[in-house]
C-alpha cells in the first residue's frame, strides 16, 4: 500500500511512517514527489493494516496498491516516466534509444569494426554478448573474460557504452567491471537470486521479457531488481512463444503500450530474436518506434554470414545508417529524438 503523506509532513514524521513499517518486518521504500512524498509499503497487507498508519502524524491517507508488482507500478512514481543516462545519452520519454552490435563477441577485429561502423551512424549504446545463454551446452558460449576485454577495448575506440549478459551470480564482478548496462536474457528473467544480484550491482539492467512470461510476470521480475533500491531498470520486449512457428518468436508489440500504461520504467524493443531474419527487422523497428518503444536493441555485424551466433537476423552494418535513419522518422512521429 501507499502511504501519501501531506504536503507539510516533516522528515521526522516521514521516518517514524517508515520506522513502523519496518519494525514489524516489512519494506518501506519513500518515494519523494514534487510536492508530497509517499511511503510504499510491501508485505503481509492484514498485518499493514493493524498499524494505523493512517492515524499517524503527517498522514493524508492510506492507498491499497491493488496490482501484484509494486515498485515498478507507475503508482510509485506519481505516474511519471523515468529517464536516466546510460553513457552521455539518455533513455527516456523524449529520446529514442539504439543499442546495436553483434549478438556475440567473437574477436577485437570484429567487435571494434561494427562497433565502429554503428557509433559512426549514431547509436548510442553497443551490445555484444562475453557470456552467452545457448539452448544446447554444445554451442558456442561465447569468449567468456576474454570478451568482455574486447568489450572495454571498443568502449575505449568508440566511447560507447557497453551492454553485456550476465547469465550467472558466478560472472557478476568481472561483468560488473566492463558494462554499462547489465542485461539479464529472456531465459533468465526469472532466475531471482541472478536479479537481485543484478539489483545490488547498481549498473542500470537490461531486463528482457521471458520466452513464455506475461507481462505481469515481468514487471513482478523488474520488482526484485528495484527492490535492492537499483531505479535504473529498462524492459525489453524480445517476442513470445505463441502457436506460430512462422518467425523465430511473435513480437508482442501490445507489450508497449502496456507497458507504458501500467510501469514508470523505459520500454524498448529487441526485433533482431523475435523476427530470427534479418528482412524482418527493419518493419518491426519502424513498428516499435511508432508505437511508444523507447528504443531498440539490434544485432549488427560486418559479415553476418560468418557469425557464430544469430547469423541471419544481424543487419548488416552498410545497411545501418539508413536503418537509422528510417527509424528516427518513425520515432519522431512520436515526439522523439534520436538519444
Ligand atoms: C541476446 O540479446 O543476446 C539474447 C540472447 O537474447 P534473448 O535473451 O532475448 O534470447
Ligand atoms: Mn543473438
Amino acid at each position: 500500500m501507499m502511504v501519501a503523506m501531506t504536503a507539510d509532513a516533516t522528515r521526522e514524521q516521514i521516518q517514524a511512517v517508515v520506522a513502523r513499517i519496518e519494525n514489524v518486518g516489512l519494506h518501506a521504500k519513500e518515494i519523494p514527489g514534487e510536492f508530497t512524498t509517499a511511503v510504499a509499503a510491501f508485505g503481509d497487507a492484514a498485518l499493514l493494516r493493524e498499524l494505523g498508519l493512517e492515524g499517524m502524524m503527517g498522514v493524508e491517507r492510506v492507498v491499497p496498491i491493488g496490482v501484484p508488482y509494486k515498485l515498478a507500478s507507475s503508482q510509485l512514481n506519481h505516474y511519471h516516466p523515468t529517464s536516466f543516462s546510460v553513457g552521455e545519452r539518455v533513455i527516456g520519454p523524449d529520446t529514442f534509444f539504439v543499442i546495436a552490435g553483434p549478438c556475440t563477441v567473437e574477436s577485437p577485429e570484429q567487435t571494434i569494426e561494427i562497433a565502429e561502423a554503428v557509433a559512426q551512424a549514431g547509436a548510442a549504446a553497443l551490445r555484444g554478448g562475453a557470456y552467452k545463454p545457448r539452448t544446447s551446452p554444445f554451442a558456442f558460449q561465447g569468449l567468456g573474460a576474454e570478451g568482455l576485454d574486447i568489450l572495454a577495448l571498443a568502449r575505449e575506440r568508440t566511447g560507447l557504452p557497453v551492454v553485456t549478459e550476465l547469465v550467472s551470480v558466478r560472472y557478476a564482478e568481472q561483468v560488473a567491471a566492463v558494462a554499462d548496462v547489465i542485461q539479464i536474457g529472456a531465459r533468465n528473467m526469472q532466475n531471482y537470486a541472478l536479479l537481485q544480484v543484478a539489483g545490488e550491482i547498481g549498473l542500470p539492467v537490461l531486463l528482457k521479457r521471458g520466452l513464455s512470461s506475461t507481462l505481469e510476470e515481468l514487471l513482478m521480475a523488474a520488482d526484485y531488481i528495484l527492490k535492492e533500491g537499483n531505479e535504473r531498470v529498462i524492459l525489453c520486449e524480445r517476442g513470445i512463444r505463441t502457436f506460430e512457428t512462422a518467425m523465430r518468436f511473435t513480437l508482442d508489440l501490445g507489450a508497449v503500450p502496456w507497458l507504458k500504461a501500467h510501469t514508470h520504467l523505459p520500454v524498448i524493443v529487441d526485433p533482431s530474436h523475435a523476427a530470427g531474419r534479418r528482412d524482418l527487422v527493419m518493419p518491426l523497428s519502424r513498428a516499435a518506434a511508432a508505437v511508444g518503444a523507447d528504443g531498440i536493441i539490434v544485432e549488427v555485424a560486418s559479415s553476418p554470414e560468418e557469425a557464430l551466433c544469430d547469423g541471419p537476423q544481424h543487419l548488416h552494418t552498410i545497411d545501418f545508417p539508413e536503418y537509422v535513419q528510417a527509424i528516427s522518422a518513425h520515432a519522431a512521429l512520436v515526439g522523439r529524438a534520436l538519444a
